[in-house]
């Protein structure tokens, strides 16, 4: 046995929670920037509930609700800037994992003197404190260091993340999600199993991490009937809450894999959001990596009642739909931009090379 399992964040889930939880937030400081998507973190309750607490506490807050679906470099620079101009002591992120991740990325540049391509070496050593209030079961970035961006530069998305950027609170609602659509719902669901199954298969997984990740793949099993007939009850919503903070912790501590390293290709160039990224791969992805991890994919199945990884391919099928045509070209340039997800492609449990890269995007290209 060998383990080094690290979870700074205190993570407080239950109905009501920000405002059961109201004392951590003066416990942060006295002046906080809230971060958050375009107008979710409002139509959710969040909001509302987050600026009742500050004004309770007497806390002086600013509004920057500019964050896009996956968060730009640029966005979060604009959104330094104004944290810094009106010295701000912590941030608050609400939203899906876009505005959480900008949220970390702000508190770093809030705290260091430092441009924002300078975040990637990862050599920072402070961050302002950061509350994460996910309103969306999927990312589990409220409890993750990582903080992923958009490079347009480089045509891809790249992450940062170390022992400063994980949050200091994880105010957990899944009452924040009942407004999510069905789609969006099934999305971000299957990223969370993603994070579960890609972290319990990964090179890095430990005894720790697979017992995290098995209860989240068994719950997010009990919720397939529900993510394919479209009915939410409360519990649903509150189990895949559970799936979502369950996958963050897992990644946190194994990474994530090739599926995650390839879907990014997808999301840049065919706008398709993350969670459905990840689960157009999962057949292939299962596919590739049987061989080498039969044992631990077929106790998935088992754990999740499905009956072989046919049948799980159907049901990712059912809940994602079918991957978009890629051309030769598309093939060639995805495959050189997944060689630059490094970490992904040395966790992966089947040895990859540029070659097997090249043949995964040709057995998913339709
Ligand atoms: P998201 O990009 O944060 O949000 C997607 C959409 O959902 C937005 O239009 C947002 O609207 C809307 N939305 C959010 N909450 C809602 C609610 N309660 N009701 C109605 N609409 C709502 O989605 P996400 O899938 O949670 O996050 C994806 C991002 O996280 C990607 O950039 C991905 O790379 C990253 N990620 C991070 C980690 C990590 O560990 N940090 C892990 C995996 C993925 P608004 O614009 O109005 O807010
Ligand atoms: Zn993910």
């Amino acid at each position: 046995m060998k383990l080094n399992f690290n979870m700074p964040v205190r993570a407080l889930f239950e109905e009501n929670c920000v405002m059961k939880h109201s004392e951590i937030f003066a416990q942060c400081g006295a002046s906080a920037m809230i971060v958050a998507g375009h107008s979710s973190a409002e139509r959710c309750g969040a909001l509302s509930d987050v600026e009742t607490v500050l004004t309770q506490a007497g806390i002086k807050y600013i509004y920057f609700n500019k964050v896009e679906n996956n968060p730009s470099m640029e966005t979060v620079a604009e959104a330094a800037k104004l944290a810094k101009e009106n010295q701000v002591d912590f941030i608050i992120g609400i939203g899906g994992g876009s505005p959480i991740d900008a949220a970390k990325a702000i508190a770093v540049l809030g705290a260091n003197d430092m441009e924002v391509d300078e975040l990637f070496k990862n050599q920072f050593t402070k961050a302002l404190p950061i509350i994460a209030i996910p309103t969306t079961s999927g990312t589990g970035s409220e409890v993750t260091p990582y903080s992923v961006l958009l490079s347009k530069a480089k045509q891809t998305k790249l992450s940062f993340g170390n022992q400063y950027t994980f949050p200091a609170f994880a105010l957990l609602d899944a009452k924040y999600t009942y407004s999510l659509g069905r789609e969006a719902t099934i999305n971000t669901a299957v990223d969370a199993f993603t994070h579960c199954f890609e972290g319990y298969l990964a090179k890095r997984s430990t005894e720790l991490s697979n017992a995290l990740a098995i209860d989240g793949i068994r719950s997010f099993g009990e919720c397939i009937p529900a993510l394919l007939s479209g009915e939410f009850t409360e519990e649903i919503r509150s189990k895949l809450m559970y799936v979502s903070m369950l996958g963050g912790m897992v990644i946190s501590h194994t990474g994530v894999t090739i599926a995650h390293g390839m879907g990014y290709c997808y999301t840049f160039f065919h706008d398709i959001p993350h969670g459905r990224a990840n689960g157009l791969l999962m057949k292939e992805y299962v596919n590739y990596n049987y061989p080498v991890v039969k044992d631990k994919i077929d106790y998935c199945m088992e754990t999740m009642g499905l009956s072989d990884i046919s049948a799980f391919g159907e049901i990712m099928e059912q809940l994602v739909g079918k991957a978009p045509s890629l051309t030769d070209a598309d093939i060639d340039k995805y495959t050189e931009l997944t060689l630059l997800q490094k970490g992904s492609i040395s966790n992966t449990a089947k040895d990859l090379n540029e070659e097997r890269i090249h043949k995964l995007w040709e057995a998913v290209r339709n």
